[in-house]
């Protein structure tokens, strides 16, 4: 990743139709769009690629995020869990409905850890939400069987790892729903983008209406429509979903060059004593976009991504101290500042996150260091750029 690496004549070509036939909107315009409906094809190729019953595009993964939530009914005192270790999005989307966001610890998958997650379960609780954070994905089945016992939802956040899949099924459709996001740097893109997956038939129609202002889509005649319920606009726009429609059929050419990238640099790092790999639950298999491993202490994982970045390896990320994927740097989040005053319940059920003790996610976040697989990469940069990092590593 990222899917912009490899921009070519079908982006081009879909984005062209939108603009001859001048209709921008997803919905609507049937005399002049001259059969374009680029949003609903790219929902159409998603349902079969995703083995899903229904797929519904929205302006961005954090509105799928938020629409997904809402259209499972979550909204004020609802808890839902989310992980220490995800993108600002996570909590964002819950918070957008008035639900608040239960943090929990990871394991050594980088993703939810069953046991916290068991732990955190509330009252209120009504939704875990495992992110499949660098293109790796949580142990699926125990999360499963977790939810089954107390009733809650199991929302995949697959923004990340599109492509991967679990038991055979592709991530985000084991759940009952899953999202993904298509924003600029991510595998598939649609520039900005994102969807919801789901086989369950309300969800996705309440999805369809709340993330357009709540028209129920009856009948030719925008104006004339009923709104069941309110809604809002998170509403794709054709020029975007063009973009991801082209992106989607090259899904399969993309994951194959990150495996061969990604497997390439793995072989030369296996040899390494001091590098042990994330963990991929038993029946996983990751899409590749990036290669995360650990060094023994946090230490040595600092002094690591220097010496990576000094060697001109960019695209290394130590999470720990980074501002949008890790808890300890969410200021707003622990301090609870928003613009405005937050609901006085909102802010009252909210967990007091200066007090709060993740010491097995700094544990294994600490030690972590993510690569980011490129696409545009030629195999033999890739070997030489896996050398380099190898005698980086191994000199540390
Ligand atoms: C990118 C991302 C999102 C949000 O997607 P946007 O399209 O940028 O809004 C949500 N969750 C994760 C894990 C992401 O990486």
């Amino acid at each position: 990743m990222p899917g912009f690496e490899l921009f070519g004549e079908q982006e081009k070509k879909e984005v062209q139709d939108v603009l001859d036939s001048g209709v921008l909107m997803r919905y609507g315009f049937d005399g002049m769009r001259q059969g374009h409906w680029k949003a609903k094809e790219l929902e159409s190729a998603l349902t079969q690629r995703m083995q899903s019953k229904y797929a519904h595009m929205v302006s961005s993964g954090t509105a799928a995020l938020t629409v997904a939530l809402a259209s499972a009914g979550i909204g004020a005192g609802d808890e839902v869990i989310v992980p220490t270790f995800t993108f600002v999005a996570s909590f964002e989307a819950v918070l957008a409905l008035g639900a608040i966001p239960v943090l929990v610890d990871i394991d050594a998958t980088l993703t939810l850890d069953p046991l916290a997650v068991e732990n955190a379960i509330t009252k209120n609780t009504k939704v875990v939400m495992p992110v499949h954070m660098c293109g790796s994905m949580a142990d699926l089945d125990a999360l499963k069987s977790i939810c089954d016992k107390h009733g809650l939802l199991l929302l995949e956040d697959a923004c990340q790892a599109i492509g991967g899949s679990y038991n055979g099924k592709p991530l985000g459709s084991y759940g009952d729903l899953g999202c993904f996001s298509f924003d600029y740097v991510k595998t598939i893109t649609c520039g900005e983008g994102g969807a919801i997956i789901t086989n369950n038939e309300s969800y996705y129609s309440n999805a369809d209406h709340y993330s357009d202002h709540g028209h129920d889509h009856v009948g030719n005649d925008r104006g004339a429509e009923a709104h069941p319920f309110l809604g809002y606009n998170y509403r794709i726009s054709e020029l975007n979903a063009a973009t991801g429609l082209a992106q989607i059929r090259r899904l399969d050419e993309f994951l194959d060059i990150q495996e061969r990238n990604y497997s390439i640099i793995r072989k030369a790092l296996e040899p390494i004593d001091n590098i042990t790999f994330r963990t991929v639950p038993n029946g996983g298999v990751e899409n590749y976009s990036f290669l995360s491993f650990f060094l023994p202490d946090g230490e040595r994982a600092k002094l690591a991504q220097n010496a990576l970045k000094e060697a001109g390896l960019d695209g290394c990320f130590y999470w720990y101290d980074n501002n949008w994927h890790y808890y300890r740097k969410w200021e707003h989040l622990i301090h609870k500042k928003s613009l405005g005053n937050l609901p006085q319940d909102v802010k009252n059920q909210l967990p007091d996150y200066s007090q709060s003790d993740f010491s097995k996610s700094d544990y294994w976040i600490s030690r972590n260091i993510s690569c980011l697989i490129k696409l545009s990469w030629s195999e033999e940069e890739v070997h030489q750029r896996a050398t380099k990092m190898a005698d980086v590593l191994r000199n540390l």
